[in-house]
């Protein structure tokens, strides 16, 4: 028989009687058979429905294609019911074996899937453990609620909730203080924005308004102020989120969440900061203005002190007369030590001292210090000597006048305490830690334990019983320690009471294949004791003080080296003095011209003189040793600037370079350049320490 055949035979109901035909069926009986068979078949169509829509609708039931599977066996069994009903009047025998064997399919379908998710099924929680743990998680979650609610409480922070629609507020009981308004109900956004400050409810609003309608869960924050019933006012800071669950339209529920802080107490607090800062700028300011007229008024009488004794140094023979003037010279300098150690301290303290990096020549730089201290050396029976490790790095980055001033500070304290023996200035390479340290050893009076802490303070001079016979100021160690540290290094020392100190100072080197290693040989660098060289002028220069004594000095030292000197006594005159010149058609050579004046001051006439088209070389004579004041001389139009007490041979040489020069256009480019380096935040052109 054929496929054909047999599926054609399936509905071929000819050689069959129907049931009520075959044997003596009574009514009664027939229809009891019909009518479960047709109940049969009705609730077992309905189950499977039921499963159907039970398992669509609870998302969270397990093993959902057993459910599927189950209606399909049920729904398959009760066909087989159906037919039986049917066959009373239609014999679909062959028919009914296809829809048993369809039954059959699935009923075993259904005891494989049921056998493959036994061992699943048995570790499913049953429904008292299931709602034991549910018991238990809802009293977690109560108690972490609890303990939430209390550190929000402790923490001072306010909660809020908008609701959908930002038409009403609730707000809890920190909030309901926060705010001054009834707390755990809902109330209106109206009388919500009416405890705020006028000023600032429109942004409240636009916040809130911006997060209910935000897509993200980002958290936008607001100040705002709040005024209570009593008429104080706070400071309130508002976070706010929309909620992470909330259906649209659901009213009673919170769409956004806020939490609000009190900050009323810091912007209280920041308000007296900011007027303690101000009040402190405007001491800071204060200082700076009075080191400055000081330097000022002790640098002016100063340059006069040591002009007049450079003067009289080349006028006297006799030695006790000489010896005077050397005197006079020697403590002037030392009180010029003393002026530029307080205006760093207080330039530092105030945080106006700047170092700059860039690559210092260390050997240079150690035989420098060296040459300077060589000097001395020949009135002590000390051994003064520089060594090092077989190689150091030719250059670090550094600031070379900073490090230079550390390390003669350094120097000058050993050869001070040291009346025998030897001070040992050392540079050692420390590849391993990437660092260069430079010591300063001494076998001086050494320094007591209780003194070592403090060393490094201003002010601090240790045993004033012991320390007093070789004077000083308390400053160096002080500077010393913050310049190191501002280099990105640092200073420390050993110390044995009467055996001697070694002051090592440490600073940082990029890794050895980057640096360039080089033993240090004996310098060529010229020693401070051979004579200095002064160049011999020739040209004519209009010197411009107010002061006569200093018009004197800078007049007796440049006419000396050959030039001939015109003097004025304010910018006006000197404006006058450089016009004449012009129409006589003898111009000056150089102008030297004091910043400080009655009348007119040098920034004027120098601004007045550019403005006027002149070119001429001028050289700023200032008695303020503050970066900016010498900025200032240049803005003005300088070319140069001289700190007072005016050195004759820095003097002369000076103004022999802008004699030298090849054209007034050449120094103009050169003045216009170094304005351009000042804009750009140039280097730290402080005037070395007379
Ligand atoms: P000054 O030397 O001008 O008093 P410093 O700050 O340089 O100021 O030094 C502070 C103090 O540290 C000195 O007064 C001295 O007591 C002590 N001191 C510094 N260097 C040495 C040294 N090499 N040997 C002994 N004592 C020293």
């Amino acid at each position: 028989m054929s496929v054909l055949d047999f599926l054609y035979k399936l509905f071929d109901t000819s050689d069959f009687p129907a049931r009520w035909n075959c044997g003596h069926w009574t009514t009664g009986h027939g229809w009891l058979h019909i009518l479960s068979d047709i109940a049969v078949w009705g609730a077992y169509t309905s189950i499977p429905v039921a499963l159907v829509v039970f398992a669509k609708r609870r998302r969270d039931v397990p093993f959902k294609r057993i459910y599927l599977l189950f209606a399909a066996f049920i729904l398959a069994c009760g066909s087989v019911h159906l037919v039986e009903a049917i066959i009373f009047w239609q014999p679909i025998y062959r028919f009914s074996g296809l829809l048993k064997l369809l039954t059959a399919i699935v009923s075993w379908a259904t005891v494989i899937a049921l056998v493959r998710i036994a061992p699943q099924a048995m570790e499913w929680p049953g429904l008292k453990t299931s709602n034991d743990a549910l018991r238990d998680e809802v009293e977690r979650r109560e108690r972490s609620e609890e303990r939430l609610r209390l550190a929000t409480q402790l923490a001072g922070v306010g909660a809020v909730d908008i609701d959908y629609g930002c038409e009403s507020v609730r707000l809890d009981r920190m909030a309901g203080e926060q705010y001054d308004l009834p707390t755990n109900d809902w109330i209106s956004m109206d009388q919500f924005l009416s405890r705020c400050h006028p000023a600032d409810r429109e942004t409240l609003l636009a916040t809130i308004q911006s997060v209910s309608t935000s897509e993200s869960r980002e958290v936008l924050s607001v100040d705002h102020r709040v005024i209570h019933t009593d008429g104080g006012l706070r400071w309130l800071n508002a976070s706010m989120q929309p909620a992470s669950t909330h259906s649209e339209g659901d009213r009673g529920d919170a769409q956004t969440l806020v939490a609000v802080i009190d900050k009323t107490e810091r912007m209280r607090r920041e308000e007296l900061l900011a007027k303690a800062k101000a009040e402190a700028d405007a001491a800071n300011q204060a200082r700076g203005e009075f080191l400055a007229n000081m330097s000022h008024e002790i640098r002016t009488p100063m340059a006069a002190l040591m002009g007049h004794a450079d003067i009289l140094l080349a006028h006297l023979t006799d030695p006790d007369n000489r010896q005077c003037a050397l005197t006079i010279k020697r403590s002037g300098n030392h009180l010029l030590d003393l002026i530029n150690d307080i205006l760093d301290l207080s330039r530092i303290e105030a945080g106006r001292m700047e170092v700059i990096r860039e690559p210092c020549n260390l050997p240079l730089l150690l035989a420098e210090v060296e040459s300077l201290m060589h000097v001395r050396v020949r009135n002590q029976r000390v051994d003064f000597r520089l060594t090092s490790s077989s190689v150091i790095p030719a250059f670090i980055e550094s600031d070379t006048k900073r490090l230079k001033q550390v390390l003669l500070n350094l120097v000058g304290n050993a050869l001070k305490f040291t009346e025998k023996g030897y001070v040992e200035l050392r540079a050692v390479y420390d590849p391993h830690k990437g660092c260069v340290r430079i010591e300063v050893e001494d076998t001086g009076i050494g320094i007591p334990p209780s003194t070592l802490k403090t060393l490094f303070q201003p002010f601090h001079q240790g045993d004033a019983s012991r320390t007093r016979p070789y004077g000083g100021s308390g400053l160096g160690l002080a500077i010393s320690k913050r310049l190191v540290e501002m280099l990105g290094g640092h200073i420390d020392v050993q110390s044995v009471e009467g055996v001697g100190s070694t002051f090592t100072v440490t600073l940082p080197t990029p890794s050895a294949d980057q640096l360039q290693l080089v033993p240090l040989t004996p310098s060529a660098y010229p020693r401070d004791d051979q004579p200095i060289e002064i160049p011999s002028l020739e040209g004519r220069i209009l010197l411009v003080d107010d002061r006569r004594d200093i018009r004197y000095v800078g007049q007796h030292f440049l006419e000396e080296a050959g030039a001939e000197v015109e003097t004025a006594e304010n910018g006006k005159e000197a404006l006058r003095l450089v016009q004449q010149a012009a129409e006589d058609n003898r111009p000056y050579g150089v102008i030297v011209m004091d910043m400080q004046m009655p009348i007119m001051d040098g920034h004027t006439a120098v601004s007045e003189l550019r403005a006027m088209g002149c070119e001429i070389p001028i050289i700023a004579l200032t008695a303020d040793a503050m970066k900016e004041d010498r900025e200032r001389c240049l803005n003005s139009g300088c070319d140069d600037y001289l700190p007072k007490p005016i050195a004759a041979a820095d003097l002369v040489k000076m103004v022999a370079t802008y004699l030298e020069h090849s054209s007034l256009e050449e120094v103009r480019n050169t003045r216009e350049l170094r304005k351009a380096e000042l804009r750009n935040g140039g280097k730290d052109d402080t005037i070395p320490p007379a």
